[in-house]
């Protein structure tokens, strides 16, 4: 995967889809033949969606209604409420917008 934040989406859309049993840590265990799966899934997702409104977001068409949540879009770390789509996968994933998960990342970096 080029993109790490690719799997972020990938992953969320099919816990949105298939319940969050289906995604396990790719981190973990990332094998081709994994990879392989993640995106016969998401060719399913896309066909299933196919006739629904979808959104773009950083280059990746996903159905609008993934993003629907409204509890996650206050940020938990800095109490921003935000309109963006990406920070929606930030808050999904890590609790937090963007750009909080990017001060964590570069905080980590620092004290490696
Ligand atoms: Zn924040």
């Amino acid at each position: 995967m080029k993109d790490p934040h690719q799997l972020i989406k990938i992953e969320q859309a099919i816990e949105e889809k298939y319940g969050e049993d289906t995604v396990q840590d790719p981190k973990s265990s990332w094998t081709p033949g994994k990879e392989k799966q993640y995106l016969e899934q998401i060719k399913k997702l896309t066909k299933l969606e196919k006739t629904k409104e979808k959104v773009e977001v950083e280059g990746v068409l996903m159905p609008k209604k993934l993003f629907r949540k409204e509890s996650t879009r206050t940020c938990q770390k800095c109490n921003v409420y935000s309109f963006d789509l990406k920070d929606d996968l930030y808050m999904a994933k890590f609790k937090c917008c963007y750009k909080c998960y990017l001060r964590i990342e570069l905080k980590g970096k620092k004290n490696v």
